[in-house]
């Protein structure tokens, strides 16, 4: 059982606009964002994602639902395992939920004071470059101009024990080791983490700065230096490098991905500003995810050595249920012996983007590797390389690049696609077309019942102002207030019901379609603002006290009263169970 909360949580952190776009090509229109619905054959788009809300809903199938439903949906996922999957991509573990305790609380209040210390850090250690003849020496022999060094905020770090104490005459303060600047060593000394290093400041996707590399000027363990983990800094959550290259990223729809922030900055002094790096880490899905919402294409470059390729075969597992069918994974290993840094400086941009041209595809590396273990010119060969193909296979999320891959094994293997899609216990083709078939979006209904359905979304807790009796019994949108008012007085805090928690409830409503369709109309079409939606709520609700007969009106309030007769009340009980009959 998934904890309510930490399923909350989940939906918080992970951004459906991220989700989809794995498998769906999204364009952004106003402040949402617009594709063909994956779940129905379309030419012109009619499936909305809204980032705000975070849900999406086709306005021609009626496919309607968050990122959890998204990925039951699409990739044929049972509920905890679609849950799984976002967690991991978001970087959450699925725990036993554990409430927020005090001292995170307080930790989270500490979090801006520490980013104000790592910026005047990063400052103190960029005075100090240009202090340094020889720390400037060194970056100018590796063939680096100011441009560059001031462009990625390089600084150095002077050797010396204590010189962050110029910059913190507070040298004592627990923060400086708690951002990982300042270690703690016995007997109470401390001493600055970095000395006569280059230090190359690491900033989250604000620009903030959460951590910095040190690299060694000469010879000299370690050659890399990062921060520990700190409040600010979770390696496998960033990326280095991303702030500046985000523009040549979405530019050549292209990323790549290197090992070492001096590669990442050699390869923007040649020209080639699309480059990355993780940071002292294999690479995470957090990773991957991130990079794939930016670029069309991924590149992965490894050293061609057996460590490179270990590392390779890393992205690759991480990348199989990720990597979309409009969107490349390659992997480029160099020659032995190079690394970017050296390729680009010995060789310049060209050669270095022919190399990028050439690079192996997912499908490609992931073949050979298999092949590479197994005997192909045996029975016995085949069926161990079947084998071991099924476990990667099974992983590839992409319905498109999932069939080419099993069509490709199955001609290794000798055995037909039926015998080998059998074999890798492949389940049935991912749910596209599932649902209901297209139908024209109708024109949206004018009653009252439904104008004020339509607004209920806007916060949650609104549907419970409406008292159901007066609403008109028949009508399909009054039996799904019914059901909307009953879904939010089910809920243990109304005030966590977001409209993407919402949106997973409506789909196992009974009046789904009038739901679904409500909660789109208002943040698709009428698109008000929370405010302005609440207080058109405020004026229905009026017109809908106004809207009962005078004689009803009378009835309810003599009633209310205790002052009616005992007539009075049988016709107006009457009226309240022909009410309740609407309620699912
Ligand atoms: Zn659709």
């Amino acid at each position: 059982m998934i904890p309510e909360s930490f399923k909350q949580d989940l939906l918080n952190r992970v951004d459906i606009v991220d989700v989809v776009s794995r498998y769906v090509q999204l364009k952004k229109g106003g402040a949402n964002y617009l594709g063909l619905c994956p779940f129905h054959n379309e030419k012109t788009p009619s499936f909305t994602v809204s980032p705000a809300k975070q849900f999406y809903h086709c306005f021609g199938c009626g496919a309607h639902g968050n990122a959890i439903g998204f990925l039951m949906a699409h990739a044929g996922l049972g509920y905890v395992d679609a849950v799984k999957e976002l967690a991991s991509s978001a970087g959450m573990q699925m725990p036993e939920f554990q409430p927020r305790s005090p001292e995170d609380a307080a930790r989270r209040e500490r979090q801006t004071d520490l980013y104000a210390l790592m910026e005047r850090a990063m400052e103190f250690y960029r005075a100090e470059l240009k202090k340094s003849p020889r720390a400037i020496a060194y970056l100018k022999g590796r063939g680096l101009t100011g441009e560059i060094a001031a462009r990625f905020r390089i600084g150095y770090a002077p050797d010396d024990w204590q010189s962050l104490r110029a910059a913190f005459p507070q040298y004592e303060d627990k923060a400086l080791v708690e951002c990982g600047l300042v270690v703690q060593g016995e007997e109470g000394k401390r001493y600055d983490r970095f000395r006569d290093r280059i230090m190359f400041p690491i900033l989250s996707a604000r620009g903030a700065v959460i951590g910095f590399g040190g690299r060694v000027l000469g010879e000299g363990e370690p050659k890399y230096l990062n921060s520990p983990e700190t409040p600010l800094f979770e390696k496998g959550r960033e990326v280095y490098g991303l702030v500046q290259a985000r523009d040549a990223v979405r530019a050549a729809g292209r990323a790549l991905v290197v090992e070492g922030y001096m590669d990442v900055v050699a390869l923007a002094q040649f020209g080639i500003g699309y480059a990355v790096a993780t940071l002292g880490t294999a690479t995470t899905p957090v990773h991957v995810s991130k990079l794939l919402r930016l670029a069309d294409e991924l590149v992965y470059c490894f050293d061609g050595d057996a460590a490179g390729r270990k590392a390779a075969w890393r992205a690759l597992e991480v990348s199989l249920p990720l990597a979309p069918d409009n969107k490349p994974v390659r992997f480029l290993f160099l020659p032995e012996g190079d690394d970017p840094d050296s390729y680009v400086r010995a060789h310049g941009k060209d050669a270095f983007e022919r190399l990028l041209r050439d690079a192996q595809t997912l499908s490609g590396f992931l073949l050979a590797e298999l092949r590479a273990q197994s005997d192909l010119a045996t029975p016995e060969g085949r069926a161990s390389f079947l084998a071991a193909a099924k476990r990667h296979v099974q992983r590839i999320a992409a319905g498109g690049l999932r069939l080419q891959v099993v069509k490709e094994v199955a001609e290794l293997a000798r055995v037909s696609q039926q015998e080998a899609e059998r074999l890798l216990e492949l389940p049935g083709a991912p749910i596209y077309a599932k649902r209901a078939p297209a139908r024209a979006s109708a024109p949206l209904p004018l009653s009252l019942e439904w104008k004020l359905l339509a607004r209920a979304f806007a916060r949650p807790g609104l549907a419970l102002e409406i008292d159901t009796a007066l609403l008109s019994a028949e009508l399909p949108e009054t039996q799904a207030l019914v059901e909307l008012k009953a879904l939010v007085e089910e809920a243990p805090d109304p005030a966590r019901l977001t409209d993407s928690v919402l949106a997973e409830r409506i789909e196992r409503a009974a009046h789904r379609e009038v739901l679904s369709r409500a909660q789109a109309a208002l943040n698709f079409e009428l698109r008000l603002g929370a405010d302005e939606a609440e207080s058109e709520f405020r004026e229905l609700l009026a017109a809908l006290e106004r809207r009962e007969p005078e004689a009803d009106r009378a009835l309810r309030q003599r009633v209310l009263k205790g002052v009616a007769t005992a007539d009075e009340r049988r016709r107006f009980e009457e009226k309240m169970i022909a009410a309740q009959r609407n309620r699912p």
